[in-house]
């Protein structure tokens, strides 16, 4: 692929305080910009980071035919740039884009876009162990229409954002409510896809949850508002009786790429791990007779997440005292481990720049 690249005159990357990143503030130099026109991907290019015109009939805002990714690149010791498994979350873009109509991308073409950018702003990578460069490709449809029906035309952009480590001071437990009245997804909808759809329906949950006091909602199934699916923007997962155990996923749940890491790397230590469904009245039990151990979430931003506290309807749960479990640090330090090169990437998880 043919990338014309140009380059901001002023880099406002003095304006960054390094030390103080936070999540997804700040954002690098350049961005990829490449439109589908005539049935093909073309005029990739990398500009400077700023303002895009479209046309405020323009499709995507209208009827959300949008999907995004999130990855992320690390800066390892020896100083080279670590991309975290680009082939899984290629992958899920195009089944993304498969749900929404939107033509798929090729992973040459991916990447070689994001090589380019990660290059031309590799300044931009942060050093600090725990902080890294947030990846955010996205694609959307922009025809020019009030119609409902499938665009002709689209535009896929990465832009890069560094951040800071998730958790400031240190990793701290969250507390999860579920919602008797809301539904985030079902299956046959957009539940495996990554669009917007998606977090559009669990803002107003979310907030309502954050009035009680409660970090995020855990979802459950939208049919029978019995079994567990996922926290909206983590995967879930619970070690009872020293098993790992995960709702299967059937179409509702967004398949993780930090899921699919846990999961191999629980099974390469040796640990059963079951792809099952799970009801909340199985969570509560198994906390009353003492057999669940941990709770936790797994995503990019945060890797681990563990989980301290669930309330279901009018009971409320602790976990492992509401303090970090043992396996939980285990699979946060193994992951980072790999990402920042200081533990060996024995499963080929690392695209080195
Ligand atoms: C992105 C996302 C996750 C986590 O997936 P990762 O690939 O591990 O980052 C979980 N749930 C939803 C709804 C998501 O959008």
């Amino acid at each position: 692929m043919d990338i014309k690249i140009s380059k901001t005159h002023k880099s406002r990357i003095g304006e960054v305080d390094f030390d103080n990143l936070g999540f997804g503030e700040f954002f690098s130099d350049h961005m990829v910009t490449v439109d589908y026109q005539g049935g093909e991907w073309k005029s990739a290019r990398i500009i400077p980071f700023g303002t895009i015109e479209i046309l405020p009939s323009v499709c995507s805002l209208h009827y959300g035919q949008v999907v995004f990714e999130g990855l992320k690149a690390f800066r390892t010791k020896d100083g080279s740039i670590n991309l975290f498994r680009p082939e899984k979350y290629h992958e899920r873009y195009n089944r993304s884009c498969q749900r929404l109509c939107i033509p798929p991308l090729e992973f040459g073409f991916f990447i070689s876009g994001l090589k380019e950018l990660l290059l031309l702003d590799k300044d931009w990578i942060p050093k600090k162990k725990g902080t890294s460069l947030y990846i955010r490709p996205f694609v959307f449809a922009t025809d020019s229409f009030l119609g409902v029906h499938v665009s002709n035309t689209y535009r896929f952009m990465i832009i890069t954002s560094p951040v800071g480590a998730y958790y400031k001071e240190g990793i701290n437990p969250v507390r999860l409510i579920t919602s008797g009245e809301y539904a985030r997804a079902v299956k046959g909808g957009l539940g495996s896809a990554k669009t917007p759809a998606n977090y559009a329906s669990s803002l107003l949950p979310a907030e309502e949850a954050q009035k009680k006091g409660f970090t995020q909602v855990l979802w459950l199934d939208g049919a029978e508002k019995r079994y567990i699916e996922e926290v909206g923007t983590m995967n879930i997962m619970f070690v009872i009786d020293n098993e790992l155990v995960t709702p299967p996923l059937e179409g509702s749940i967004l398949p993780g790429v930090t899921r699919d890491t846990v999961i191999q790397l629980a099974q390469k230590w040796g640990v059963t791990v079951k792809e099952e469904k799970i009801s909340i009245e199985d969570v509560f039990e198994a906390t009353k007779n003492g057999r669940l151990q941990e709770v936790f979430g797994t995503g990019t931003a945060a890797v681990i997440s563990p989980v301290g506290w669930i309330q279901h309807e009018d009971e409320l749960i602790t976990i492992n005292n509401g303090k970090i479990g043992h396996f939980s640090q285990k699979l946060y330090d193994e992951i980072t481990g790999i990402q920042y090169g200081e533990k060996p990437d024995i499963f080929g998880w690392c695209y080195r720049i």
